[in-house]
């Protein structure tokens, strides 16, 4: 059974792990920094050495490609980002582009013809300096110019970043591809959680990439003197908010796992010791795999905090934050990555991904998968983030056979 090089994938991790390192063992690799420029050097100097072509778009996405025998063949994606939070790890990202582009050099050594064009991507700005999943989303093509005005980069940053780059805004929305000339995508990522690790298992295959709704509750009732007023003549805003809280946590825990919700901020009003709140701001956020489900919570927890209000003399009004739709992942391509899996011999479960994933935008453009390896003790976003090196091999292997299994099926 054709396996992946184990020493080239790791020396590989452990050498991009150098670019950016931080002294407590992590990895600053920010989208547009010196350093993320230094590790897309790299990348490209690497993927010339081993003999596959370099491409890099408009937007910075980079590319190691191995082409079919036919050049009308349709591509096939396998990819994540090189890019990193400030003082983050060294596999978040990072793990999902070196073992693309193991892929592809094990598929090129063992001189297999494949009906699909191959190619190791790694998308810009994954991570959000200047926008979050600002690579895939403008290979998609969903990424506006409006998007580009508000990115949280200082405008003479966000040039100068670009610039050191070699990119440019209008290069940047111009590199949408055509999803004709595609045959999906492949993200091998770290979990980022620990639920593998408590489960004992190797890989996890992703369903959905979660939706994100937020919205603010407001809860009014009446201030009044927080000594006098007795306590059954009171219209107090927190009380009504606290509950609405706990039985809410409750109600998803019962009623909707694995969504997850969160009251993330509150404001009260007028805000003092010796005043009755009359006013309470809720912050509210809540993430499922589907719209229907989103929809089914949503509708849930919004009559659970109109009951609430009810019950402590309290008006309600919501308004909206926030909506990021679910990325359900594509079942042939979800099954392709089990059956590798388990030619492997690895032990695998379905489950969400709960954080957003280049995956997140190519999903609705292209039949995508997304399958984790396990974190220890789930860190992430954090220099102590670690994946065993056995793990990252049963993630190279599995992306392996996932694109021969779906090459096998195009036959
Ligand atoms: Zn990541």
């Amino acid at each position: 059974m054709l396996k992946i090089n184990v020493a080239r994938l790791l020396k590989n991790i452990e050498t991009l792990a150098q670019i950016g390192h931080t002294p407590d063992g992590g990895v600053s690799r920010p989208a547009l920094s010196e350093d993320d420029k230094a590790g897309r050097d790299w990348f490209r100097t690497r993927v010339e050495e081993a003999g596959l072509k370099f491409q890099a778009d408009g937007a910075g996405n980079l590319s190691a490609i191995l082409p079919a025998a036919d050049p009308a063949a349709r591509t096939l994606l396998a990819g994540s980002h090189l890019d990193t939070v400030p003082n983050g790890g060294r596999f978040d990202g990072a793990l999902g582009v070196l073992a693309a582009f193991e892929a592809l050099q094990t598929i090129k050594e063992a001189d297999l013809s494949l009906p699909y064009c191959l190619e190791a991507i790694s998308f810009t700005d994954e991570e959000g300096t200047v926008s979050g999943l600002l690579g895939s989303r403008a290979l998609t093509g969903e990424l506006t110019g409006e998007d580009l005005e508000q990115v949280r980069l200082e405008p003479e940053q966000f040039k100068a970043g670009l610039t050191r780059l070699g990119l440019t805004r209008a290069g940047v929305l111009a590199a949408q591809r055509d999803p004709k000339t595609l045959a999906g995508y492949v993200e091998l990522h770290i979990e980022q959680g620990n639920r593998l690790e408590e489960a004992g298992l190797d890989i996890g295959v992703v369903t959905s990439i979660v939706g994100i709704r937020s919205c603010w509750l407001n809860f009014t009732g009446q201030a009044g003197h927080a000594g006098t007023t007795p306590m059954d003549k009171r219209a107090d805003a927190m009380w009504g908010a606290a509950d609405f809280i706990t039985q809410a946590r409750e109600m998803v825990t019962a009623q909707f796992s694995p969504g997850v919700m969160n009251c993330g901020q509150l404001h009260l009003s007028p805000g003092a010791f010796n005043i009755i709140p009359a006013e309470v701001r809720l912050a509210l956020e809540f993430r499922h795999g589907s719209e229907d489900q989103l929809d089914a919570m949503e509708q849930s927890l919004l009559d659970l905090a109109a009951k609430v209000a009810g019950e402590y003399k309290l008006t309600l009004s919501v308004e909206s934050a926030g909506n990021c739709i679910a990325a359900p992942m594509d079942m042939r391509l979800v099954e392709a990555v089990e059956q590798a899996a388990d030619q492997l011999g690895l032990k695998h479960t379905r489950l969400l991904s709960l954080a957003g994933h280049d995956a997140q935008s190519m999903a609705a453009f292209t039949p995508s998968a997304l399958f984790f390896v396990p974190s220890v003790d789930g860190i992430s976003h954090n220099p102590r983030e670690f994946t065993r090196d056995e793990d990252m091999v049963n993630g190279g292997n599995v992306l392996l056979h996932t694109l021969l299994t779906l090459a096998a099926g195009e036959r």
